[in-house]
């Protein structure tokens, strides 16, 4: 039962006025754009970087170089993007009408869902919150923006700054965490767009259905990488080093675990632990001094994936050196557990830390097993210069997202679906994909001359003939 929360509903009621969702509606795509670029201001003022960076420094200890690459440079492209297209996106789509309804035109129209609710994840925390915040202003929406508690310095940095730009009848802020987001969930919106685990993702689909809202859910899960012995083992270790330690682990789209050919797995060990160390220790100082990499974002996570190796190891894992590893620094250095089995809590829930399973196989086939196995995943990785393994995999597997020979770099096309499959997420983001998730698609028909008496009684057997005739398949 959710409590009252005088300062959620005021604003709710004040952006959800009938001639205020009226005025977003009908405000002209210069003003939109004028709006976000607001936005771009804001980012490319350099007093601000300096903020941005400072909170996502103090919630995940990442580099400035990590949040220019991962939290500012994707919303400007994302500016860029939006600003350039929207005027085509918007408008009025004419398509062909069938020749049974002569006399009529149709069209596409994209008015605005109306009042959307954003919520965000902690781990990219400014990007996750403020993406879909320039695709909502896009289409026309007034916008209430939860972003993450978890993350508390960016949530507050993204509250300081949307009312700094934007007045609370467009944009508001609320920070909080499940009390507040169980509030929210009670407020009639016409569109949520989720991002997080998929455990959540069920209470906001059922806290929807209530009002029959459409949702967008951009969830998570175990993303596979399979790793074949015609790839060449160094640069795909590499990139499965980088994708895995980008933000410590803590990426929707990482890598959750590997399937390897067991004539390369050594191999793949090996040059898996060399990367780490070239990428985030290349002079030695020890991996916890890396400025490159990040933290665990709070104890309850670090908790977490520390008994993950216990209980990996507990069940007969072989599990790396990880005595690095501080509680108070919330540090977990990269660590490579082998040896493992379908029991162990390692392959039964998303990872979303710096830690990585390898688990060898010798027929394709027990890959496909393996990945049906589990639930579809948000990507799915093929590490392999054999077109026929390729083709096999996709062809047998479903996932959100696949990228063959390269990782996570899908999600910053602007014009590539983004998003999930059933447990990893409902609905596609990016580009277009995400102006539509804000948008109501309103199928529009206008008569232009004529009349289809023949569909009015008293009917003409001649010409139904003649229609059963055209409608034969
Ligand atoms: P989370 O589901 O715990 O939290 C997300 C949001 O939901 C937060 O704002 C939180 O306050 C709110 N929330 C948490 N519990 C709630 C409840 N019981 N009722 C209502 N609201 C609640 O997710 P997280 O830990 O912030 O993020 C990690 C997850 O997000 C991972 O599974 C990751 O894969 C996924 N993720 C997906 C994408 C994507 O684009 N698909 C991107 C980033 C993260």
């Amino acid at each position: 039962m959710a409590v009252s929360n005088p300062s959620i509903d005021n604003v709710f009621n004040d952006q959800n006025i009938y001639a205020n969702l009226q005025a977003l509606k009908n405000c002209s795509i210069k003003d939109r754009i004028k709006r976000i670029n607001k936005i771009a201001s804001y980012i490319n003022e350099p007093k601000n970087v300096g903020k941005i960076t400072s909170a996502l420094s103090k919630d995940l200890g990442k580099s400035e170089q990590e949040v220019t690459l991962s939290e500012i440079y994707p919303l400007l492209l994302t500016i860029k993007t939006v600003t350039k297209n929207l005027k085509r996106w918007s408008q009025d789509e004419y398509l062909p009408t069938p020749l049974t309804m002569i006399g009529l035109t149709s069209s596409i129209k994209y008015e605005p869902k109306g009042h959307v609710l954003i919520i965000g994840p902690w781990n990219y925390p400014f990007m996750l919150a403020i993406n879909p915040l320039i695709y909502a202003i896009a289409a026309g929406n007034a916008v209430i923006v939860k972003p993450s508690e978890i993350a508390a310095n960016t949530s507050s940095l993204v509250k300081e700054m949307i009312s700094e730009i934007f007045p609370t009848n467009e944009v508001t802020v609320i920070e909080g965490g499940v009390e507040e987001t169980t509030h929210l969930l009670t407020k009639k919106f016409n569109h949520i767009y989720f991002t997080g685990s998929p455990n959540v993702g069920k209470v906001i689909m059922e806290a929807s259905a209530k009002h029959l809202c459409s949702v967008t859910l951009e969830l998570g899960g175990k993303s596979p990488v399979i790793v074949d012995e015609t790839t060449n083992i160094k640069k795909t270790a590499t990139k499965i080093a980088w994708a895995k330690t980008l933000n410590c682990g803590q990426t929707c789209i990482a890598p959750d675990y590997i399937l390897v050919k067991k004539e390369v797995e050594k191999q793949f060990t090996e040059q898996y632990k060399k990367a780490i160390n070239q990428l985030l220790d290349p002079n030695n100082k020890g991996i916890n001094n890396s400025e490159f990499f990040g933290n665990i974002i709070n104890t309850k996570n670090y908790d977490r994936l520390i008994e993950l190796l216990e209980d990996a190891n507990a069940k007969g894992a072989h599990v790396s050196d990880y005595s690095l590893a501080n509680r108070d620094n919330k540090f977990i250095p990269p660590v490579v557990v082998t040896k493992v089995n379908n029991n162990m809590s390692i392959m039964e829930e998303e990872i979303f830390g710096p830690i990585i399973p390898i688990i060898p196989f010798e027929n394709i086939n027990e890959v496909i097993t393996q990945i049906n196995n589990l639930p579809k995943p948000l990507a799915l990785y093929i590490m392999s210069k054999k077109r026929k393994t390729i083709n096999f995999l996709i062809n047998n597997t479903s996932a959100g997202n696949t990228m063959v020979n390269e990782l996570m770099m899908n999600v910053a096309h602007p014009d590539l679906p983004f998003g999930g499959v059933n447990n990893s997420g409902i609905g596609k983001s990016n580009g277009r994909y995400s102006f539509i998730n804000f948008s109501n698609e309103r199928g529009l028909m206008k008569r232009k001359w004529g009349t289809h008496k023949f569909i009015y009684p008293p009917f003409n057997k001649t010409i139904y003939k003649l229609l059963k005739i055209i409608a034969r398949v």
